[in-house]
């Protein structure tokens, strides 16, 4: 089979790879059909690692997709050859204390595929997973949307997590693939009032156009005065969707008393610092997000009844055989990239 491999900084080739055979008797093969090319991603093609997790090359990136299943183990009882599904790269042990107090997301024993030295991604043209990781999708749905269930899904986690209610006044600072995530599912949950940051103006756009109510670029102009203008009272929840230490500052300046600061960013460095008496004086919760928690079934009724359209988001399109364009592509931030999709099956 074909696959694409980061096979060193900044290269991806496409090569030769056997085909994955099931290993398990709950395992699928799945026949990948669109993979979303994530900043995850992008960040071991420009640097190799994550924190501890160091990329050895060749590697296959990839855990935004969906596929249709093509062969099913002895065990599988709820998937046939021939279904489609989206994806839910984590697979969790299903027996440490997390996964038995229902948190598989913080599973201390979890593999996540696409993550260097736990599984091979999906940037292939099959792959073998766990029966448990595939979500079956509507006919209507495209490969396309169902590859964008995945980050959807954090956005959908995100919003739970902050108990933003309908009347909220929120902030999202940030407006990639994963800050716009954000704002689809707290719109599609209730009516608020939503205020957007973003250094590239094309995403502000974006925001806007999906119904954010404001927007700013903070190098054109003062976002937390802006916002605190509209808001004299504060913001009710902030969404942090940048992982920079500037964004966190900003979000406990907009908070109003009380309310509740939510980290959804995955900063590049390893500590962050917070102004200790702000926040005691506020008052302010912090809640943290890793990945999602039973947000994929939800995300696909979501995408699939119309109440959120993901189609937006996926302003790029590529054949498998042009993955390395994509990536140079989203890691540039060109073009006005939101995400770029990279379709699999249709490799001539
Ligand atoms: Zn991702
Ligand atoms: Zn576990």
């Amino acid at each position: 089979m074909k696959a694409a491999f980061l096979s060193a900084l900044r290269q991806i080739e496409i090569g030769e790879a056997p085909e994955p055979r099931l290993a398990g008797p709950r395992d699928v093969l799945l026949r990948i059909d669109a993979v979303g090319v994530c900043g995850s991603d992008v960040h071991y093609y420009r640097t190799g690692r994550i924190g501890a997790a160091v990329v050895k090359f060749p590697f296959v990136l990839g855990h935004e997709f969906a596929g249709t299943i093509e062969k099913t183990g002895a065990g599988v009882r709820g998937l046939q050859p021939g279904q489609r599904v989206a994806v839910d790269p984590l697979v969790a042990c299903g027996h440490c204390d997390q996964c038995r107090s229902d948190r598989p997301n913080t599973c201390r024993n979890q593999r996540f595929m696409g993550n260097p030295g736990e599984l091979s991604g999906s940037l292939a043209e099959y792959l073998v997973l766990p029966e448990d990781c595939c979500y079956p999708i509507p006919a209507s749905m495209t490969a396309g949307q169902a590859a964008m269930v995945e980050p959807l899904s954090i956005g959908v986690h995100s919003q739970r997590l902050s108990h933003m209610e309908a009347g909220s006044t929120i902030a999202i600072l940030g407006s990639g693939p994963i800050g716009l995530s954000v704002l689809l599912a707290c719109r599609a949950a209730a009516d608020c009032t939503a205020y957007m940051t973003d250094l590239i103006d094309e995403r502000l756009k974006m925001a806007a156009q999906l119904g954010a109510r404001w927007t700013g670029n903070p190098q054109q102009g003062d976002i937390v005065k802006a916002i605190g203008e509209a808001e004299p009272t504060g913001v009710d929840i902030v969404f942090e969707c940048a992982g920079e230490q500037e964004t966190l500052d900003q979000a406990v300046e907009l908070l109003k008393p009380g309310g509740t600061l939510v980290m959804v960013g995955i900063p590049e460095f390893d500590e962050v610092s917070f102004q200790a008496h702000s926040l005691r004086r506020k008052e302010l919760t912090i809640k943290n997000v890793r990945r999602q928690n039973h947000c994929m079934a939800p995300a696909i009724e979501l995408v699939s009844s119309g109440r959120i359209n993901v189609d937006p988001l996926m302003t790029h399109h590529f054949p498998l055989r042009e993955a390395g364009t994509a990536f140079d592509l989203v890691s540039g931030y060109r073009d006005g990239v939101i995400k770029a999709i990279i379709h699999v099956a249709d490799q001539a």
